[in-house]
């Protein structure tokens, strides 16, 4: 798994101040090109990114939207480090059949698909699918 490396180097970058707990990601596109980002914080701490919709966004913002799967890599030695909800609706915006590697500073990985971490999901093709309700009072 050559991402799970890239995001394993992509954490070295992790600007987490506040938290200190570094996170990187790998993104590995349809084409083989590879988008590494880190978590990015922010004195208004609402504000701070995580590594993978960094990634996702370095990605989208140079013209990729089909991904083959995305590495995440933590300092975690005890556990597979996992997306928060938030990156895994932002991970499904482009699909739920590409993979996630949950992954410890070992290298050693779990492997899921973005629809096994968010099952029964709302996406893009949903917004294609609403139909207009007539509501009691007819507006
Ligand atoms: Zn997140």
């Amino acid at each position: 798994m050559a991402s799970g490396t890239r995001s394993q180097g992509a954490k070295e970058f992790a600007y987490c101040p506040y938290s200190k707990f570094r996170v990187g990601a790998a993104l590995l596109a349809h084409d083989g090109t590879v988008f590494t980002g880190c978590n990015v914080e922010n004195a208004s701490y609402n504000l701070g990114l995580c590594a993978e919709r960094t990634t996702i966004a370095k990605a989208v913002s140079e013209g990729y939207r089909r991904f083959k799967t995305i590495a995440i890599a933590s300092d975690l030695e005890d556990q597979f480090i996992s997306p928060c909800g938030g990156c895994r609706q932002f991970m499904r915006e482009f699909g739920d059949q590409w993979s996630v590697y949950l992954s410890k500073p070992d290298g050693s990985y779990v492997e899921m698909t973005v629809g096994e971490l968010l099952p029964v999901s709302f996406g893009p093709e949903d917004l294609k699918k609403k139909t207009m309700l007539t509501t009691q009072n007819g507006s």
